[in-house]
């Protein structure tokens, strides 16, 4: 069995590891020049640790970012709405990370070459279609350089292809553009002072307001220092179409994002000017999704991460539901009696849990919290309790926990 995946992401690569290692021919066809280290920082929560751990990752990983402890929602004047312990420190069998995107990538990518070897990944190689022959899935590529366009086929297609994927907009011709919520985010990283013991993420304001802010790598050579990931979220306009098409890596500019931080965010133990100030190149990215699809496997094609479920990124589920995917349809595949029966199985487990968390996350996901006290108390409060009660706040945020599947009791019920 031979899987072709179009998309060399985290997504992609986390699949191709996964087949790997349940025994599965794969190869891996991205449109870049090269797997560069792009983006910036990223989390990763427990259940998809636990995927990478078993791929025997997290020493890689635990150079490579940081094992979140502590999660703090504030609202714009530094006071804590929630606080909650995360990873091990909570309970769990495995870590939360944060990390750089970029470091994450090179990590999947350094395994899949070693395990899959070179000749199975290939960069600078655009889907540009597919079609299904006999018992046969063939791809056409474009390539830049070389020999300008040529066919690979296997026994499925996957289209990890992310949120623009061809697979995804040859399979719904009519979707469109992404849509987008009128919220643009900004953000970078910075090397900066160490805050409480160096592995506490900060949530401040509201969903249409705010500042988000965790240390990403800690630098044996610099101790007391981390490089800390910082993001702002602001409204900015009620279209519904995404500047630069919903583009990852477009460069932020200095002036525009500071009107949405300056005299907005009074937190105290940070002043998230000077923060953004210190930092050199940064992004923008407009906060859009899609609209979850009723399906995402037709015979021996089949979607995965971002091309399947593209969402807000918020409540840390964009890489972490794209490596759940990779898992399950690699346990799918080395089990089920067809291909067609496998992508089918997989897109029944998958597609109902992600759709509901793109829902979620429209209503602002586990930050739904600091939504809820900035309505109820934008001046700030002397008793948060007096605010919203803990059951309130508690049903948030535990609420999302359940429902994207990190929940402490379902990680332990399931073997932790
Ligand atoms: C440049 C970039 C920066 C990002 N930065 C952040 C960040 O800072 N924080 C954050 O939370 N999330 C970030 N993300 C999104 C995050 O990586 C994803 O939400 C998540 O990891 C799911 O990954 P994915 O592999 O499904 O999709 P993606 O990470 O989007 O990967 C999709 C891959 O497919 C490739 N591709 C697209 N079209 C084709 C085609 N036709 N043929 C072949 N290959 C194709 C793309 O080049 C890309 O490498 C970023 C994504 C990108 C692409």
């Amino acid at each position: 069995m031979k899987i072709l995946i179009a998309g060399g992401g985290i997504g992609g690569l986390a699949t191709a590891l996964c087949l790997h290692a349940a025994g599965i021919e794969a190869e891996v066809f991205e449109q870049a020049p090269s797997i560069r280290e792009l983006g910036v920082g990223i989390n990763v929560l427990p259940h998809a640790v636990k995927t990478l751990a078993t791929l025997g990752l997290l020493p890689a990983l635990d150079e490579a970012g940081i094992r979140t402890r502590e999660l703090i929602y504030a609202n714009r004047f530094g006071q804590t709405v929630w606080q909650e312990l995360r990873g091990m420190d909570a309970g769990y069998d495995t870590p939360q990370l944060s990390i750089h995107r970029g470091k994450l990538l090179q990590v999947l990518l350094q395994a899949a070459m070693e395990r899959l070897g070179p000749t199975r990944i290939h960069v600078d190689h655009k889907l540009v279609g597919f079609q299904e022959r006999d018992d046969r899935v063939v791809a056409r590529f474009e390539r830049t350089e070389g020999s300008g366009s040529i066919e690979a086929d296997g026994d499925a297609l996957i289209g990890a292809d992310g949120i623009h994927s061809k697979v995804r907009s040859t399979l719904y011709p009519d979707q469109g553009q992404p849509t987008w919520s009128g919220i643009m985010i900004w953000r970078g990283a910075v090397d900066w002072p160490v805050y409480q013991e160096g592995r506490t993420m900060v949530i401040a304001g509201s969903n249409t307001s705010k500042f988000v802010f965790y240390p990403i790598l800690a630098d044996p050579t610099k101790p007391g220092r981390r490089l800390t990931n910082w993001a702002v979220m602001a409204r900015t306009d009620a279209e519904k179409t995404p500047p630069g098409r919903g583009d990852w890596n477009r460069a932020g500019h200095l002036e525009e994002t500071l009107t949405f931080v300056r005299d907005k965010f009074q937190l105290g133990f940070l002043d998230p000017v000077s923060l953004i100030e210190a930092t050199g190149p940064f992004y923008e990215y407009p906060n859009c999704d899609r609209d979850p699809v009723a399906r995402w496997s037709f015979g021996r094609v089949s979607l995965l991460g971002d091309a399947a479920h593209p969402m807000y990124p918020v409540g840390s589920n964009g890489a972490s539901q794209a490596i759940l995917d990779a898992t399950c349809l690699a346990e799918h595949l080395s089990w089920s009696a067809s291909i067609q029966e496998a992508l089918s199985a997989y897109d029944a487990e998958r597609r109902t849990a992600t759709s509901e968390i793109v829902l979620a996350n429209r209503k602002g996901g586990p930050e739904g919290v600091i939504d809820m006290v900035e309505m109820r108390a934008p001046d700030g409060f002397d008793d948060i309790e007096r605010v919203a009660t803990y059951q309130e706040r508690e049903a948030i945020v535990r609420g999302y926990a359940t429902m994207a599947g990190f929940a402490r009791d379902q990680v332990n019920r399931s073997g932790g």
